[in-house]
């Protein structure tokens, strides 16, 4: 993720502006003691927490196999829309949670290390470069919205997010808006080529019988993957932009909703980032359990601040006046 140097300085401007909800002090000590519970419950429990983890994965893969056996119309158009959520999911769960903070696959036996390597190693299949993610993940969280943060989106030029949408835009130089993946031709990007590819072949191998094997490349290497990239920049994109904060991480729930499964990709995606900011070592089901607290625990007029709402136009709505403030913050500007 490019950082560029009128963006921070934008933001450091007009963040004095932003009128943030103040919490009070019992309101963050509930908050922490349930995250605290929730983190201790997880530990209690590592074999079970592995084994779901194992089989969502699985889960999702085999889905993604099976889909691309359907016959017709209706399986070419299944098979896009399948393969582009679940090639999101996977990627996001396994990136983020597993690659970024080792949360997937817990413990320390020299079996259970070999496992968390491969589940860690999933979103190769999908093109994704987990090394790099990894290496840039930790100063999101310890530097958050500063310089030092290597996925800032407090404030990012409209222009750099619409450019991001386009098809291509996953794998091609032209956008220097994402973060599953570096500019440079590093081993591991290469690997994750080959790995991707060699995936890619399976699928057309399942399927070609079916339909035309034309159709099956662009659907597997531009449609999903630009179903896939879109979904994720449009969450990314929501998470921080224009969030400030004096109490609580400067981060924006999409929460336990509709939107927040699609654009998050799945429960087990990202769909409560101030969840995830608060507590980073909680895996994702308790993630949604911690919002569902926090929600609780907030006020009117906070929850409207940091949550999305649960309607089916909030989300669109608020994404558009997102872009709207943000486009009125650049116009003008080099
Ligand atoms: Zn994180």
């Amino acid at each position: 993720m490019k950082v560029y140097d009128h963006e921070l300085e934008n933001w450091f401007r007009l963040r004095t502006e932003i009128k943030a909800p103040a919490l009070t002090s019992k309101q963050l000590s509930l908050i922490d003691l349930k995250a605290k519970s929730l983190l201790k419950q997880t530990q209690s429990h590592i074999i079970l927490h592995n084994f779901q983890s194992v089989c969502l994965i699985l889960t999702l893969l085999i889905t993604d196999i099976f889909v691309f056996s359907l016959e017709g119309t209706f399986g070419l158009m299944t098979m896009t829309f399948m393969h582009g959520f679940i090639l999101y999911s996977l990627t996001v769960y396994t990136m983020h949670e597993g690659a970024g903070h080792k949360r997937i696959i817990l413990g320390s036996s020299f079996f259970i290390k070999k496992l968390a390597f491969i589940v860690n190693n999933v979103s190769r299949l999908f093109f994704a470069d987990p090394t790099f993610y990894a290496r840039n993940h930790p100063s999101h969280h310890q530097h958050l919205a500063s310089k030092e943060d290597k996925a800032f989106t407090q404030l990012v030029d409209p222009k750099r997010i619409f450019k991001s949408m386009l098809p291509g835009a996953g794998i091609f130089e032209f956008n220097d808006y994402k973060i599953h993946s570096g500019d440079d031709w590093t081993l591991s990007k290469i690997a994750s080529l080959v790995i991707g590819l060699l995936y890619s072949s399976l699928l057309l191998l399942v399927a070609h019988k079916n339909h035309n094997p034309i159709h099956l490349v662009l659907i597997l290497l531009i449609v999903s993957p630009w179903i896939s990239f879109t979904l994720d920049r449009l969450r990314e994109s929501t998470e921080h932009l224009m969030m400030r904060s004096d109490d609580l991480p400067e981060a924006r729930e999409i929460g336990n909703s509709f939107w927040g499964y699609l654009i998050g990709g799945g429960p087990w995606g990202q769909p409560c980032h101030l969840s995830h900011h608060f507590a980073p070592a909680l895996p994702w089901y308790q993630q949604l359990r911690l919002s569902a607290y926090i929600k609780e625990v907030l006020t009117a007029d906070q929850r409207s601040y940091f949550f999305v709402g649960d309607g089916l136009i909030d989300y669109p709505k608020m994404f558009f006046s997102l872009m709207k403030q943000n486009s009125a913050i650049f116009r003008g500007q080099a």
